[in-house]
């Protein structure tokens, strides 16, 4: 899939829409999420321009991605959320039910969590 240039997330990285940031670095920016699915729920996105897992994986520079990785790691000690536990989750394409097209990890936390995934009936 080509990315798109004015996915919301594209968007919120050139500043034309406003966000709650949590941690920025040259690597990434994290933000809560609009619609947060747990105490704390923080999105952490890449500032290139990844569509998914798979186009950052295949794509990015090995500086890019320990960046990315490492900013990720960074906004869970800083959240304080370490000691408890949390979950990071990316969703990646239309079996995971990805809403939007700019890579986003999912960071998680501040109750138990459950399962990772419902188990079928
Ligand atoms: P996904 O289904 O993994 O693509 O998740 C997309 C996430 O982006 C959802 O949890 C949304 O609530 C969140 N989201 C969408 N728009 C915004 C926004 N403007 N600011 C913060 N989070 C957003």
């Amino acid at each position: 899939m080509a990315y798109d240039p004015n996915n919301i997330f594209a968007r919120i990285l050139r500043g034309e829409i406003p966000n709650n940031t949590v941690y920025e670095d040259d690597y990434a920016l994290a933000f809560h999420d609009i619609q947060p699915q747990a105490p704390v729920h923080v999105l952490v996105i890449p500032k290139g321009a990844y569509v998914d897992m798979d186009d950052f994986t295949a794509k990015a520079s090995p500086e890019a991605i320990a960046g990315f990785f490492t900013a990720i790691g960074t906004v869970a000690r800083q959240l304080g959320v370490v000691e408890d536990g949390y979950r990071v989750l990316a969703n990646t394409g239309a079996n995971a039910h990805q809403e939007v097209p700019h890579l986003h990890f999912h960071l998680f936390a501040g109750r138990p969590l459950g399962p990772m995934i419902r188990r079928p009936r």
